[in-house]
């Protein structure tokens, strides 16, 4: 038999992959609109000119567009209130237009992230933020799942990765990526039924605990810090990772670069994602799956 390590690994393809959740999307749309149901609708709310939160946002604009959504785009600069900010949540909570909502992070330091997002109704929170959502979703219940994780579930999915049974090691216990994520991988569904480990800032021996890993999911934020050998041969790589990195050859001025050495742990894995083209694009295709649901009255009534 062939070493696997030997092997030019499987590049788990978020822009093809996400492509196919927007086709699918995209004719759901259709079908209700020709039954004369109203298209989905998203509302984002930006505040401030951060870079990354501007393209961030405008990629996901222009992405309900691609699928038939509605969406609208609400500005504040960075001195708007916390109770402006508030009120207008409220306004959309109760707008029967507006099927979902979701206000980009970082906010400013004056504004409190937490009331926010608690202030969202949890049925128009597409992005899985609210107590209500992660609640349900740590009980098994349905509910919107932060899109990034649901974007990799997605993702192994398609694929058809098998997971039941697998040792998953999740690097990062962020609440949007890593918390959510190990949750999701360990409960009894598919993709899911991993045993679970999860590693953050303060564990011990971290490249040989990650060293046992059939599966890893690294979302921690520092470029290229999953190097080959803590890599087992054949394990599945995914990477979350975001860093926009000093590059004077590119126009910008830089380059996005993710958590994992891709040069040193590709060979020697059976799928990995690449950073930019994987994970960024399926947390795309989370969002509007989110919003498709919340449109069809389905937020807590089906599970992905
Ligand atoms: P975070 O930035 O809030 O937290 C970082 C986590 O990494 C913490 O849990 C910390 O314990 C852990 N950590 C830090 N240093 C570590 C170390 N040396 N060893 C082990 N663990 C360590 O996490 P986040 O918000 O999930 O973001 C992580 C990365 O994922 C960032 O690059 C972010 O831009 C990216 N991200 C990408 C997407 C996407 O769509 N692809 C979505 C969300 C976040």
């Amino acid at each position: 038999m062939a070493d696997v390590t030997t092997q030019a690994p499987v590049l788990l393809d978020g822009k093809k992959v996400s492509e196919m959740y927007k086709q699918e999307i995209h004719a759901e749309v259709l079908e209700m609109v020709k039954e004369g149901r109203k298209a989905p609708h998203l509302a984002a709310i930006l505040v401030g000119d951060d870079g990354a939160s501007e393209t961030y946002v405008a990629s996901k604009v222009k992405n309900c567009e691609t699928v038939g959504f509605k969406s609208t785009l609400i500005r504040y600069n960075s001195s708007v209130s916390e109770a402006e900010l508030l009120a207008k949540v409220e306004e959309i909570n109760n707008d029967p237009e507006i099927d979902g909502l979701i206000v980009q992070l970082p906010l400013p330091k004056h504004i409190s992230v937490e009331k926010v997002t608690e202030t969202i109704k949890p049925e128009k929170d597409v992005d899985g933020f609210h107590v209500v959502n992660v609640g349900r979703m740590n009980k098994g219940l349905p509910a919107h799942i932060s899109a990034t994780p649901l974007g990799i579930l997605m993702m192994l999915r398609k694929y058809n990765i098998e997971t039941k049974g697998k040792h998953c090691i999740v690097i990062g216990r962020s609440q949007i990526v890593g918390s959510p994520m190990a949750i999701l991988m360990s409960r009894d569904a598919n993709p899911g039924n991993c045993t679970v480990t999860v590693c953050h800032r303060y564990t011990h021996n971290l490249t040989e605990i990650v060293k046992q890993a059939d599966i890893i999911i690294v979302a921690i934020g520092l470029p290229g810090f999953l190097k080959g050998d803590m890599v087992k041969p054949g394990a599945v790589v995914i990477d979350v990772g975001i860093s926009r990195v000093k590059d004077e050859t590119k126009k910008s001025g830089f380059a996005i670069k993710g958590d994992v050495d891709f040069d040193q742990v590709a060979p020697k894995c059976s799928y990995i994602t690449p950073v930019p083209g994987g994970v960024g694009l399926m947390t795309i295709a989370g969002l509007l799956y989110n919003t498709l649901r919340a449109s069809k009255g389905e937020a807590f009534t089906r599970s992905f």
